[in-house]
């Protein structure tokens, strides 16, 4: 594949993305997907899937899971519901994902992402090692795949996602670089944080986003916003890439999908923007 190509992230029937036929009508030529329902998570869903990506020349580059129950309503209420961290749903969540895994296969991709949660603070709780001890389990039926697992970023600092990923010690462990997530969450400086964990970085999103006001950082979102419109600093970050030789795709999120007009629009903002910015650093 050619270095930085654009992607978008689009679903099938679950999470935020767009369908497939914005991807097809931007003729981008990759896009991540989030998995779909398990009803539909099936080898002849997958087959269907794949056939209009290829038709369409276009890359399935990641395909990310998430969870009944999950509610990203405030950063509290994404603590105690998103990923693996919920000790209630933990076990059931994580075989979720080697189903989620196993459906990857069907569509040639060698790359399974996920929210984990807030990984605990406390590297010597009994919660920190449960998600270590889920985490090792499932990268390990995750690599019988052929595959590796690709972090989301925001909902922790980069040195505690650093500290996390070492614990873990599996090698197809990676980091989804999300930089508005950083700024949405309130976990610090996205370009800062991209330098620190940039080794890790096999996939990126291309998401923007302002600070909530310093008073209430971390405790209610930030705002996201158009591509080029917020506090990230698009070619910035696109020149840290460079700098760090990440030459993989460039997977546009734009996360209202309760305006499904304005969010083709903004996203065929964004491919333009990065075209720019590509044939300028790239
Ligand atoms: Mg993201």
């Amino acid at each position: 594949m050619e270095k930085w190509p654009i992607g978008v992230f689009t679903s099938v029937d679950a999470g935020l993305g767009v369908h497939l036929d914005v991807a097809e009508e931007l003729g981008v030529p990759s896009v991540q997907i989030h998995a779909p329902h398990a009803e539909t998570r099936t080898a002849d869903a997958a087959k269907t899937f794949l056939g209009r990506c290829s038709d369409a020349g276009i890359t399935i580059t990641a395909v990310f899971g998430g969870f009944e129950g999950e509610s990203y309503a405030d950063p509290a209420t994404s603590a105690r519901t998103v990923g693996l961290v919920p000790r209630e749903t933990r076990a059931a969540r994580a075989a979720e994902m080697k189903e989620i895994s196993d459906f990857t296969t069907h569509l040639g991709c060698e790359v399974v992402a996920l929210h984990i949660g807030f990984v605990p603070e406390d590297r010597d709780g009994d919660d920190y090692k449960g998600l270590l001890d889920v985490t090792r389990d499932l990268l390990d039926h995750v690599k019988e795949n052929g595959q590796a697992l690709h972090l989301e970023t925001g909902q922790e600092t980069a040195d505690h996602l650093l500290h996390f990923v070492s614990d873990v010690e599996r090698d197809n462990l990676f980091v989804n670089f999300d930089p508005a997530n950083m700024i949405l969450y309130g976990t610090g400086e996205p370009i800062a944080a991209l330098k620190k964990v940039g080794h890790l970085v096999r996939s990126v999103h291309c998401k923007d986003g302002k600070w909530a006001a310093e008073d209430v950082r971390g405790v209610e979102w930030g705002q996201e916003v158009p591509l080029g419109e917020g506090d990230v600093g698009m070619e910035t970050y696109l020149r840290t890439l460079d700098e760090l030789g990440y030459t993989g795709p460039l997977t546009i999120e734009r996360e209202i999908p309760e305006d499904r007009d304005r969010q083709k629009a903004d996203i065929g903002h964004a491919v333009r923007l990065l075209e720019e910015l590509r044939a300028k650093i790239g």
